[in-house]
């Protein structure tokens, strides 16, 4: 998912800022080496694709390197979040990014789940890197209770609040092939695809 473009997002700055950046140039280190690959194209048949569950028993690829790439590409990307299937690795994984220099922790998140969701539904701007300059006027609600397993394959449960939430739904459903087209009454989605259709040719 996109920043949506109505909204400012600022971090805190704390007292051990310093130590925190050190830990954000780390992790720009540790990422400098890693190859990314395109973004696969909008019709890309990956996306509308649900994807199977990592085998942590047998992987498919190292997932520590997945999850290098995703976070790498989220970043090079300026998404909130990312999907593997967005960059043409068939996984069941994404990742969704935090500010480590500010003490926000980055996730790669393996065979999420939403265990519940909580509080009311709200409409809110939402993009994705797969339709670059589109934004839609989507419902989500304020909480997730999600469930996935980090690239150690430990399993963790998070509850992500507000925009956060809404990025981990976004990505939720791109495992199952699920576009934010989807998610709309069939007059938005005829809207959103004019629009896409409009930005595309702009884009030629
Ligand atoms: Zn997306």
């Amino acid at each position: 998912m996109t920043k949506p473009n109505t909204m400012d997002f600022t971090g805190v700055v704390t007292p051990d800022a310093i130590n925190l950046q050190r830990q954000g140039d780390k992790e720009k280190d540790e990422l400098a080496g890693v190859e990314i690959p395109e973004l696969v194209p909008d019709e890309h048949p990956l996306l509308r694709q649900k994807l199977e569950r990592f085998d942590f028993q047998n992987p498919p690829e190292d997932p520590l390197k997945i999850a290098q790439i995703l976070l790498k590409a989220v970043k090079q990307y300026k998404g909130l979040g990312i999907a593997a299937n967005q960059l043409g690795l068939p996984y069941r994984v994404f990742a969704l990014t935090g500010n480590p220099a500010i003490g926000i922790p980055n996730y790669v998140c393996f065979n999420p789940k939403v265990a519940t969701t909580m509080g009311d539904e709200v409409l809110g701007d939402e993009g994705c890197l797969s339709f670059p300059g589109l934004y839609v006027k989507t419902k989500r609600p304020q909480q997730v209770r999600a469930r996935f397993q980090s690239p150690y394959g430990e399993v963790i449960t998070k509850t992500f609040v507000g925009l956060t939430a809404r990025c981990y739904l976004h990505e939720h459903d791109h495992m199952d092939g699920i576009t934010f087209f989807d998610n709309l009454s069939k007059m938005r989605r005829e809207k959103a695809r004019k629009d896409w259709k409009i930005i595309k040719r702009r884009m030629k």
